[in-house]
């Protein structure tokens, strides 16, 4: 028997693949769904194979999911790259498109999923520890059901998918908070945004940037990231804070001129955190739970989906024996950082770009001017390039050396 603590998308996914696997799982969610997720709900262009995978594809398209031919990045100098997932590199993605689709939809639509394979969900109950056998190992959790009563759950193997700050990681002591980026968002919906078209924007401005992309059905996703020593006044009112933010930057005032917002200012952060490793005796951590960085190249949907269809099939040899369990998880951490490690990567240099004007203007000046490059790019972050096309001595020297499009 496997308990998932969680059920977004990385504790939805591992599910699912257990149960197709025969497997008794049980799935454990503080929450009720339909719930929300803090995030600018854009989905990598290859998180539609799973998606298929898991026959949540059609679904998630016919709920009215925006299709998005890749990524516009705006940068404090006026520059922009424009990205394309479809494009004459070489690379194709599962799709041609990117999907973009509010939390609420998707993270149900999954769950189902999940259930309809054989797992069983209980929503409404709350995690709080884990339990351990006489040797230390992880054998169960204690939860506090919807009835407030707390009760032992036991587990061959316990999988913590509980998100930022996952209690399971916490608990194992296995987390380990960044100590840079530290940055909070504040994320809403609009309808009557100008000029959104099929493109993911993220507009990087100083002190900031700020992710606008349709979510389908009219509405548009906008998040603004800020350092977290802006805390304090976040805190104030965060409903003033991102309005004002907008409304101070020239470009972006002007795109939300006839906008209006159609949902609460969600704030979030500071996110990124990693594990020291991805599993312990009895227990292994997978999607945010187990790595977050930033949500620049907004790929977290895709980890999570793509860690549980990992995790999964690790965890099938984990529940022959003890002895096969710690070799298992062992091996799903290293499936882990083989898969993951490039993109990780990218993530932390393009994460690190966007603080640094300077930086962020450079490489808009010059992917501005280079399609081929700019297109690889989006590639990666849309999961169907490998992250070595542009990891390499030639791509990184073309970046700093060549001469720009823009003085
Ligand atoms: C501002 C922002 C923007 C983002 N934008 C994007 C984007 O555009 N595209 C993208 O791919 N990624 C994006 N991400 C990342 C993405 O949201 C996450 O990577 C993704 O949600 C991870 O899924 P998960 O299943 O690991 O965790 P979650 O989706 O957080 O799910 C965790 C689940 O665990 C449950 N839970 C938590 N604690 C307990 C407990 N103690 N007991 C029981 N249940 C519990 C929660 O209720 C929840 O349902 C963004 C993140 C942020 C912060």
């Amino acid at each position: 028997m496997v308990i998932v603590v969680g059920g977004g998308p990385a504790g939805s996914s591992t599910a699912f693949f257990l149960a197709r696997h025969g497997i008794d799982v049980t799935i454990l969610d503080r929450a009720r769904f339909p719930r929300d997720k803090t995030c600018s709900e854009y989905l990598s262009p290859q998180a539609s194979r799973i998606l298929a995978d898991m026959g949540a594809l059609s679904a998630v398209e016919a709920s009215g999911a925006a299709q998005l031919a890749g990524m516009q990045v705006h940068a404090p100098n006026g520059a922009m790259i424009h990205g394309e997932f479809a494009s004459d590199h070489g690379f194709r993605g599962y799709s041609d498109r990117g999907l973009a689709v509010r939390r609420t939809i998707l993270d149900a639509i999954l769950l189902d999923r999940a259930r309809n394979a054989g797992a069983l969900v209980e929503e409404g109950v709350r995690v709080t520890d884990v339990t351990r056998d006489a040797d230390g190992r992880v054998n169960g959790v204690m939860a506090i059901g919807p009835d407030g009563i707390a009760a032992e759950r036991r587990a061959d193997i316990l999988i913590g998918a509980d998100g930022l700050r996952s209690v399971i990681g916490r608990r194992l002591k296995l987390l380990r908070p960044a100590g840079w980026p530290r940055r909070i968002a504040l994320v809403t919906h609009y309808r009557g945004v100008d000029g959104v078209r099929d493109f993911g924007e993220m507009h990087v401005e100083r002190g900031g940037y700020c992710g606008v992309a349709s979510v389908g059905n009219g509405l548009t996703n906008v998040a603004v990231v800020v350092p977290v020593s802006r805390a304090a006044e976040v805190a104030v009112d965060r409903t003033e804070f991102l309005e004002a933010w907008i409304a101070e930057r020239p470009k972006l005032a002007e795109k939300f001129a006839h906008a209006t917002r159609v949902g609460p200012v969600r704030a979030t952060g500071p996110f990124a955190s990693s594990a020291r490793r991805a599993w312990a005796k009895g227990a292994a951590l997978v999607g945010d739970a187990a790595d977050f960085f930033d949500p620049f190249t907004g790929e977290g949907i895709y980890t999570a989906l793509r860690g549980g269809e990992l995790l999964a099939s690790h965890v099938k040899r984990a529940l022959v024996s003890t002895k096969e369990s710690d070799r298992s998880l062992r091996d799903y951490d290293r499936a882990r950082h083989k898969e993951f490690s490039g993109k990780w990567m990218v993530e932390r240099l393009v994460g690190t770009a966007v603080a640094f004007p300077a930086i962020i203007n450079r490489a808009a000046n010059v992917l501005s001017g280079r399609r081929d490059m700019a297109d690889l790019l989006v590639g990666v972050v849309g999961d169907f390039v490998p992250a070595r096309e542009v990891l390499r001595p030639r791509y990184l020297l073309s970046l700093l050396l060549s001469p720009s499009a823009r003085a």
